[in-house]
Formats: structure tokens, C-alpha cells, sequence
């Protein structure tokens, strides 16, 4: 590769806000910029947004002088096509063609994937998994993804669903999830999983210091109220986010049996919860899993850059 081509182009799409990298080949971010995507404005508002900031960034910068543009957005995406197709937070970006539209603008290669997929494959690279080319990432927030590496590659699957770790199937008699099924991890282990089980509780009448914490409005408790609240000893909040770390153990249980990982690392929002997320998880794992498969449970590395890392790795995997 030419000395001038080192430069990587970054973009981690989410519904509210779009993040915007420049980076070299080490996964140095060397410009950043954060911008409001207002998905609801519809694709073509919020395309225009992200152009400027990339006109923005890329100016000083000769064209030759970028190797390419990873896109990470959240939904099922289409990669060949590079296209988004549904996204839980973006519902009117409906199959919009990010790597065409993109393409057309920059005359640059653009690649595009879904985030967790892609912070798995940044975590590979630049993050937690730097030693090994085996492992299993898992993002624990408002949702639950994941991303497979597997001899070093990205696994994608037929069209790029893989893995969607989030709706498989922990209790078939659980509650309904956003997908349309029922019991999926996402709906037993989630951040939003775990502010309604507090939510549920508190409404039954049972005690909690929570109650205090939001002012008696239950519309505000979230996960990170429930962390909060278990870590000063509050029994109910424990209690829950016990419940809820043991459910996403099953769920990592289920995918060192199906992967083989070398190491399972887990990230996203909820994962700050540290020990009251890791001791259960690593717990149930030990009961659970077949005897002489071994596997290390690491927390992510790369936080809220995890998807823009990943947009950068993409790329160097992907350019010629
Ligand atoms: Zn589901």
C-alpha cells in the first residue's frame, strides 16, 4: 500500500447521533466529530448532515490520501448491497443504500455493517482480542448484539445477519421481545430488560431505594439507576440485576458451545455494571458449560468508540 492511502474514514450511524472518524491504520483516531444524525427526519436530511461533516473533515486531506469508508449502523444490513435494511431506532432509513449513496459522493470505497458485528471485529484488532482470533463479542445496553471473529474473520453469514445473539431464545415461555418472538436474551438481560423487571417489581409494592433515586417516577428508572442502586446493597436491585447477569450467562453459555471462542468479551452500557454483570456471567458459564471447553470472559476494551474502530477495521479488511 502507498504511503499516501493510510488514512481510514470512519462512520458509526446510530439513530440520534452520528459519529465521524479519521483514522490511520493503527486505529489511531486522529479527527473526530460527533453530529446529530435526527434519524426521524427521514435518510435523505440526515445523509446530507453526514456529507458536510465528511466534506469538513476530508478538507486538507487529498482524496488519494483515504483508503476507503466503513459505515457501522445498527440493524440487519445487507452487505454485499451495503445497505441498511430494518433498524429498530431509524424505521423511516428503511433499506436506504448507505455504500451507494456514500460512494457517489466521496468516489471513495465504502463498506458497511452492522455496529456490534463491527465491534467485534474493532475489539479483534485494535481492542480486549488483539492475541486471538477466536472470540465472541457481546454488547449489553438498551439492546443486545454481537459479532463472531473465527480464524481471524468476521463471520457474516449468508447475508451479513449473523450473529444476532440478542433473539435467541432463553426461556420459550418469556416475555414477548420487539422482534416478534418471545424470551430472546434481549428481553431477559437488556438494560431496558432490566429497568422493567425493577419497574415490574417496584409496582407490586416491594421496597427499594430506587424509588428514592428517581423521585417516585417510575418512567425514569433504567439500568444504570438499578446498577446504581444495587452496588449501595439495595436488595431488590441486586436481586435484579443478578436475574438479569445469569440470563445473559445462558446466553454466553449458548454461544461458547456454538463458537468455540477463545475469548468472550462483553461491552455496552450494562457491562459497566462490572462484577455485578462478570461474577454471575462467569458463574453460570463455569456450571454450565461442557466439561473441557475452556473460555475467558473479558470486558471490552474500545467503549464508545467500539463501532468507529470497527468501521476502521472493516476497512482494512476489506480494501484491496
Ligand atoms: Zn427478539
Amino acid at each position: 500500500m502507498s504511503q499516501r492511502s493510510n488514512l481510514i474514514l470512519a462512520l458509526d450511524l446510530g439513530g440520534t447521533h452520528f459519529r465521524l472518524a479519521l483514522a490511520d491504520e493503527n486505529g489511531k483516531v486522529l479527527k473526530h466529530h460527533v453530529g446529530l444524525t435526527n434519524a426521524e427526519d427521514g435518510p435523505e436530511q440526515g445523509i446530507s448532515r453526514i456529507k458536510d461533516a465528511i466534506r469538513g473533515m476530508l478538507s486538507g486531506n487529498s482524496p488519494d490520501a483515504v483508503r476507503g469508508m466503513g459505515v457501522a449502523a445498527a440493524g440487519l444490513i445487507d452487505r454485499d448491497a451495503g445497505m441498511l435494511l430494518t433498524s429498530p431506532n431509524m424505521l423511516s432509513w428503511y433499506k436506504t443504500p448507505l455504500k451507494e449513496l456514500f460512494e457517489q459522493e466521496l468516489e471513495l470505497p465504502v463498506w458497511v455493517g452492522n455496529d456490534a458485528n463491527l465491534a467485534a471485529l474493532g475489539e479483534h484488532m485494535f481492542g480486549a482480542g488483539r492475541d486471538s482470533d477466536d472470540l465472541t463479542y457481546i454488547t449489553v445496553s438498551t439492546g443486545i448484539g454481537g459479532g463472531v471473529v473465527s480464524g481471524g474473520r468476521l463471520l457474516t453469514g449468508y447475508k451479513g445477519f449473523a450473529i444476532e445473539p440478542g433473539h435467541m431464545t432463553i426461556d420459550i415461555n418469556g416475555p414477548r421481545c420487539n422482534c416478534g418472538n418471545v424470551g430472546c436474551l434481549e428481553v431477559m438481560a437488556s438494560g431496558t430488560a432490566i429497568a422493567r423487571m425493577a419497574v415490574d417489581k417496584l409496582s407490586g409494592g416491594e421496597k427499594s431505594a430506587i424509588t428514592g433515586l428517581v423521585d417516585g417516577d417510575l418512567d425514569r428508572v433504567t439500568a444504570e439507576v438499578v446498577a446504581g442502586a444495587a452496588k449501595t446493597g439495595d436488595v431488590l436491585a441486586k436481586e435484579v440485576m443478578h436475574t438479569a447477569a445469569t440470563n445473559l450467562g445462558v446466553g454466553v453459555v449458548n454461544l461458547v458451545h456454538l463458537f468455540n471462542p477463545e475469548l468472550v468479551i462483553i461491552g455496552g452500557g450494562v457491562s459497566k455494571a462490572g462484577d455485578l454483570i462478570f461474577e454471575p456471567v462467569r458463574r453460570v458459564v463455569a456450571e454450565r458449560i461442557m466439561p473441557d471447553i475452556e473460555v475467558r470472559i473479558l470486558p471490552a476494551y474500545l467503549g464508545d468508540d467500539s463501532g468507529l474502530l470497527g468501521a476502521v477495521a472493516l476497512v482494512l479488511q476489506s480494501a484491496p
